[in-house]
């Protein structure tokens, strides 16, 4: 089939619209009539840099980002991050616990009884808090407890406790179990595997009144610009491009400059080696990657040119920016979900309603008992429709649509069509 034949539900990487490939298959060739194209040019150039501040800029007026945050452009996947977070807010939470102890008994910061003091809070204190409600958010946690070990892992809530062993809950807020002082508390904004999202901020880690609160980081690797998202509430928010923006190869680190020089560095690699906690590769070191405007080290610039474009285009098609993809993400699944909910005897959704996924719709079909066989005639014949990439994780089974930005509304259309034809066949 061709391109303009299928829709594309798969789970990642994501469909990248047409006439943006279009557009970038001449600049590979030939950038800006320069003679060299896009991915040939020295991440050094004035024009890489261009790119970079424009789609932090674009970035930053899609999601309403206050002044107070930076944009890091970075490699090594959402994977990564799970190191990144836990690296670098343990590190912050050391520089802090170092200058509140050094206030006190003041003299050198360095000095043995600081250090000293220092290494019990750590023992004593340091945690870092993980909200489990899906395969992501269980891996970024099981990284935190490798680096960290799992004395300094704080599992405050995991869904399959009060769920049978298996995902598709959130915990009631009054059932987590949050450490007084947490390096950081962890969750997964949309569990991609489970089809979880939480509804909204959670109540429990909004700051007071006085501005001060947790520090939150999340993980929205699978819907970002899909919502409007209290981007002060939180320390911290990472995302791959390859699902709502662009292709693989670039990661997305929104955070709050309070935690960057000159309000906040990284403690010394020696002083971690006497505390006994792990230092961070440089390049998941956040301060070097800032200082540097991403540019430490070499940058796909190609996979930035193109997140850039669909930012671009996202400002284009809403003046509203991403409350218009907003709606339009909700209409979609809206129609998937509608249909699914309206043959309760052949379809069944697998998460909790509450906090089923707009953007994977996860669900079984259980026509005539057999999910395996149904299943597979569900599959093919939404092929022969051009309906593709709708098989769900294999830790799960069933069937997975995936609603990214790129999926058009009548591709949504399409399918929860298919979805209501199949039922009645
Ligand atoms: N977090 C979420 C929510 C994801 O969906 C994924 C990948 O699908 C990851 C993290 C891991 O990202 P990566 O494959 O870029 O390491």
């Amino acid at each position: 089939p061709s391109r303009s034949d299928i829709t594309y539900f798969g789970a990642g990487p994501a469909l990248l619209p047409t006439d943006i490939l279009e557009d970038a298959a001449k600049a590979l060739l030939n950038y800006h009539d320069t003679g060299l194209g896009i991915a040939e040019h020295s991440h050094r150039s004035q024009l890489a840099a261009d790119v970079i501040n424009q789609a932090k800029a674009d970035l930053v007026s899609c999601l309403d980002i206050p002044d107070d945050y930076e944009i890091l452009f970075m490699q090594g996947g959402g994977t990564g991050q799970f190191s990144a977070t836990a690296y670098n807010f343990v590190g912050a939470w050391v520089t802090r616990k170092q200058q509140e102890i050094f206030g006190e008994i003041k003299g050198d910061p360095n000095d043995s009884k600081v250090i000293q003091r220092l290494k019990e809070a750590v023992d004593k204190d340091l945690k870092i808090d993980y909200l489990i409600t899906g395969g992501w958010s269980q891996k970024a946690s099981a990284e935190g407890e490798r680096l960290f070990g799992s004395e300094h892992v704080n599992i405050a809530a995991d869904s399959r406790k009060t769920n049978g062993g298996k995902f598709g809950t959130i915990p009631d807020e009054s059932t987590w179990k949050l450490s007084k002082d947490a390096a950081l508390v962890y969750f997964c904004s949309n569990e991609t595997v489970d089809g979880v999202e939480f509804p909204g901020f959670p109540k429990s880690l909004q700051p007071g009144p006085d501005g001060k609160g947790p520090i939150v980081v999340a993980d929205m690797s699978s819907n970002i610009l899909t919502k409007k998202i209290p981007v002060k509430n939180f320390s911290a928010i990472f995302f791959g491009a390859q699902k709502n923006l662009g292709p693989t190869g670039i990661t997305v680190v929104i955070i709050k400059k309070s935690f960057l020089p000159p309000f906040t560095s990284q403690p010394s690699a020696n002083l971690m080696r006497q505390l006994g906690l792990p230092i961070p590769p440089i390049i998941f070191q956040y301060e070097t990657i800032a200082k540097n405007n991403s540019l430490y080290n070499t940058l796909s610039i190609f996979d930035v040119y193109i997140i850039g474009q669909v930012l671009r285009k996202l400002l284009q098609t809403y003046p509203d920016k991403v409350e218009g993809q907003q709606a339009v993400s909700n209409k979609k699944a809206q129609l998937v979900y509608d249909a699914i909910e309206a043959f309760p005897e052949i379809y069944q959704i697998i998460p909790n309603k509450a906090v089923r996924s707009r953007i994977n719709i996860c669900f079984r079909v259980i026509k005539g008992g057999d999910m395996d066989t149904a299943e597979r005639a569900f599959l093919e014949e939404g092929i022969a429709q051009g309906l593709t990439g709708l098989k769900g994780h294999r830790s799960l089974g069933g069937i997975r649509a995936s609603n990214y930005n790129s999926v058009p509304l009548e591709g949504a259309e399409k399918l929860a069509k298919f979805i209501r034809a199949f039922a009645m066949s």
